[in-house]
């Protein structure tokens, strides 16, 4: 273990075709953030690691893209050639606890291939279509970050394209910043580049997708995980696994905030038990599902799920509980927590087995982003420069009751409608305004700047798991996080590793 990696080259292969066809080029101009404008220099499909390493050494300018499932711009090509990873879709057999996978996997895919020999692979994101490339370079979470953490953890070795076509294999562990805080990345040329470690604090929260990863002592390898494309392309990685659990999926009615809160708080109390053994309530998320969020879901939402609307000030949560041992004791200790916050009504439940009915569940949860997304794009065909515009805000558990006072307060004070869902028990919500017009929009935006310099001052950060990406927005909140000194070191490791800005250049930052 040391502090200098030495680079390979890749075998040698031509460049793969570069698609210039517009029928081709305008499906891959935009990603799910829906901002308009893109324009590409044409697409390429690498095949092989060889591949990659001859397009990018090539080219100019390039954006690696996965599912383009980013809410952030960060996956909209602005002229350079888009590299998509869709054809690295090679699974190697999964052995023991980890799996080998191409970069352009998507984690539907990874998750039925893994779960036919009883294996699973707990940090995914709510959009199961992302590929597995994209969810390292945007260190993706999701719901059950409570219990997993996010990508980051599960990411045990990487293979990563560089900008001049070298090829890097960074193990955990393998790789780890000088005591005075220095990478060396030894290139095949003999160049050494010297990568200094940023020196900002970062928050201590339970995800963050905020730029560059630092810390002193740090691996490589987290340099990579969510750098959002811009250090190197990743070609492939072995992933950590587990056995495949159990689960019950529970839907919960609250009366109100508070109680939503004080549900959640007990329930992760008792996760935390039942992790040390002393319990049977093993809780790996919880997904939390406002009046206004709930309010936007169309009847069918509801029919489909099998649930009645709720009335009044109620607020939803979905909780995702594993099972190891018997569900009946787990179900018991279920019970005695709803009663003890004051909660009567039965939970909907789909049991261990039932994949059905959780996906019912997990249908109308879902249904409140895309909701919500379909009143977005309705406001954009009668204002065009109407967007999403919605925050991603984390802060540390005890402070999750006076986050969603401070959203709900800026937003009405603002003068506007929104809606707030999110996975409560990391602390993680996602305060979305409901826009009329462009004003909205505007408006909007300042409020989301407000909340997050006091998500920032309650310890929290306001870049959770969506990334950065090129939306304007998300770079000044990068800005209110870390300073602009914190941005000019993120730009230094850039310079050393991408000195001509080839890779991804304008996410994260503008040059
Ligand atoms: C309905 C919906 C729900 C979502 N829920 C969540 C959620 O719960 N949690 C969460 O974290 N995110 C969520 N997202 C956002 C998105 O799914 C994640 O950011 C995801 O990780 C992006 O993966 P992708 O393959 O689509 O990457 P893309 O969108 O294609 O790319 C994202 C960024 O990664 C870079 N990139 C992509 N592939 C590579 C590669 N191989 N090497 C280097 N850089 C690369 C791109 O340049 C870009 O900057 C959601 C999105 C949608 C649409």
């Amino acid at each position: 273990m040391g502090h200098r990696i030495k680079a390979r080259k890749a075998q040698s292969a031509p460049a793969p075709h570069i698609d210039t066809d517009d029928a081709i080029v305008s499906s891959f101009l935009s990603d799910a953030a829906h901002v308009p404008g893109g324009f590409a220099a044409g697409v390429a499909f690498p095949h092989s690691e060889a591949e990659v390493a001859s397009a990018v050494a090539q080219a100019t300018r390039v954006l690696p893209i996965g599912a383009q499932s980013s809410l952030t711009g960060g996956a909209t090509p602005r002229g350079e050639l888009v590299l998509s990873t869709r054809a690295l879709s090679n699974i190697s057999s999964a052995a023991g606890d980890s799996v080998r996978v191409g970069a352009g996997v998507p984690l539907k895919e990874l998750q039925r291939s893994l779960a036919a020999v009883g294996l699973y692979y707990p940090p995914v994101p709510t959009f199961d279509g992302a590929f597995v490339g994209g969810t390292i370079a945007t260190n993706a979470a999701g719901a059950a970050t409570f219990k997993h953490g996010s990508t980051r953890r599960w990411v045990n070795a990487a293979t990563i394209v560089l900008a001049n076509g070298d090829v890097v294999d960074v193990t955990r562990g393998g790789t780890v910043a000088s005591d005075d805080g220095w990478f060396e990345i030894a290139l095949t040329s003999g160049e050494v580049r010297r990568v200094p470690v940023p020196t900002y604090a970062m928050p201590d929260v339970p995800k963050l997708s905020a730029g560059y990863f630092a810390a002193r002592g740090m691996d490589l390898i987290d340099l990579f995980i969510g750098a959002e494309g811009t250090l190197g392309v990743v070609v492939a990685a072995t992933l950590n696994v587990v056995a495949r659990p159990r689960r019950i999926a529970a839907l919960v009615r609250c009366a109100d905030d508070s109680q939503a809160v004080a549900l959640t708080a007990a329930l992760r109390r008792e996760a935390r038990s039942a992790w040390q053994g002393r319990g049977p309530l093993d809780v790996a998320a919880v997904e939390y599902m406002d009046t206004r969020a709930l309010r936007a879901v169309p009847d069918e939402g509801f029919s489909r799920a099998g649930v009645v609307r709720p009335s009044g000030q109620s607020v939803m949560l979905l909780l995702q509980i594993e099972i190891s041992g018997d569900d009946e004791r787990a179900l018991g200790q279920l019970q005695s927590v709803l009663t003890s916050v004051g909660i009567e009504d039965d939970p909907h439940l789909a049991l261990p087995g039932d994949d059905r009915g959780a996906e019912r569940l997990f249908n109308l949860r879902e249904s409140v982003p895309s909701s919500v997304n379909a009143i977005v794009a309705a406001a954009k065909q009668a204002h065009p420069d109407v967007e999403k515009t919605a925050g991603d805000m984390v802060v540390p558990f005890d402070r999750l009751a006076d986050s969603i006072d401070l959203y709900r307060s800026t937003l009405e004070r603002h003068g506007l409608d929104y809606a707030i869902w999110g996975h409560v028990s990391d602390g993680n919500l996602h305060p979305n305004v409901v826009p009329r017009d462009f004003d909205d929009v505007r408006r909007g935006r300042e409020a989301i700047l407000e909340i997050a310099r006091e998500v920032v001052a309650m310890g929290g950060a306001p870049l959770a798991e969506h990334g950065v990406g090129r939306s304007a927005l998300k770079q000044q909140l990068l800005r209110e996080l870390y300073g602009t000194e914190g941005i000019e070191q993120m730009r230094t490791v850039k310079r050393a590793l991408d000195p001509e800005w080839k890779l991804a250049p304008g996410v994260l930052f503008v040059p």
